[in-house]
C-alpha cells in the first residue's frame, strides 16, 4: 500500500507525497510549489524520486523544475500534452501502466478541463489522482474541452471500483455542495454529506479524499444520466451530454 501524505498549499490546492514502501520510491503529485514540498519530504525522511503531473496549469507544475534540480527526480506527465509540462522526462498516455516500485499507476486520458489532462489510478491502493478533472461534488471548468469530452472522461473514472479514494487537487467541496444542493435538493446522500462537510470545514479539516461510492451518489457531474437528477432539473429523458452541459453552465454562473 502507498503511504499518502496530503499537503495543503496556496489558497486551496492539495499536493500529494506518495511513498511505495518496498522500493522507497517517492513521488510528488502536481507540485504547485517547491519549498513546502521539499521541507515536508525532509521532515518525513523521504527522498523524492518522481514527479507525477496531471496537467499543465501553473498550480500543478509550479515546482517541477526546482524540485527536479534539487533532487534529480524523474518527471512523468501526459504524452497528450508534450509541450506544456516543464522538464518532462517520461510521457504516458491513455492505457499505459507506469511502474512505481511495487505498485503501478494506470493512466487515463481525461480531456475536458485541459486538452491534455491525465489521471493516475493506483489500483492496489484504491487511490485515484485526478488533478482538476473530478472534485468532491464537482468537476473542473471546461477551459479547453467540450461537455462531450468531459462527460466521457468522468464516465470512465466513474466506472472504477466504488472504494476508490478520490485524491483531487483542490479543496472546493463546501462551495460545490452549496451548488449541488441547489439543483438536487432531494438527494439524501448529498444532504447527509452537506452536514459532514460543514462540520469538517468548521474544524478546518480536509474533506479530501472522498470515495467514488459517495461521488457516484451525490456528485451531480457524475449523474447527468440519473433519472432523479434529470427530473429535479426538468430535463427528464434528455441526452446526458446536454444535461451535463447544463449542470456545468449553471455552476459557472452560480
Ligand atoms: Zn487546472
Ligand atoms: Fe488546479
Amino acid at each position: 500500500m502507498l503511504d499518502i501524505r496530503q499537503i495543503p498549499v496556496l489558497s486551496d490546492n492539495y499536493v500529494y507525497l506518495i511513498r511505495e514502501p518496498t522500493s522507497g520510491a517517492v513521488a510528488v503529485v502536481d507540485p504547485a510549489v517547491t519549498d513546502e514540498i521539499l521541507a515536508e519530504a525532509d521532515k518525513l525522511g523521504w527522498r523524492i524520486t518522481h514527479i507525477l503531473n496531471t496537467h499543465h496549469h501553473s498550480d500543478h507544475i509550479g515546482g517541477n523544475e526546482a524540485i527536479k534540480a534539487k533532487t534529480g527526480c524523474t518527471i512523468v506527465g501526459p504524452a497528450h500534452d508534450p509541450d506544456r509540462i516543464p522538464g518532462m522526462d517520461i510521457q504516458v498516455k491513455d492505457g499505459d501502466t507506469y511502474v512505481f516500485g511495487a505498485e503501478s499507476a494506470h493512466v487515463f486520458f481525461v480531456p475536458g478541463h485541459t486538452r491534455g489532462h491525465i489521471a493516475y489510478w493506483f489500483k492496489d491502493s484504491d487511490a485515484l489522482f485526478c488533478g482538476d478533472t473530478m472534485f468532491s461534488i464537482g468537476c473542473g471548468r471546461l477551459f479547453e474541452g467540450t461537455p462531450q469530452q468531459m462527460w466521457t472522461s468522468l464516465s470512465r473514472l466513474r466506472a472504477l471500483p466504488p472504494a476508490t479514494r478520490i485524491y483531487c487537487a483542490h479543496e472546493y467541496t463546501e462551495s460545490n455542495v452549496r451548488f449541488a444542493v441547489s439543483i438536487d435538493p432531494g438527494n439524501a446522500t448529498l444532504r447527509a454529506y452537506e452536514a459532514e462537510v460543514k462540520a469538517k470545514r468548521a474544524r478546518k479539516e480536509p474533506t479530501v479524499p472522498s470515495t467514488l461510492k459517495l461521488e457516484r451518489a451525490a456528485n451531480p457531474f457524475l449523474r447527468a444520466d440519473d433519472a432523479n437528477l434529470q427530473a429535479a432539473m426538468a430535463m427528464t429523458g434528455q441526452d446526458p451530454v446536454a444535461v451535463f452541459a447544463e449542470i456545468r453552465r449553471r455552476k459557472d454562473v452560480f
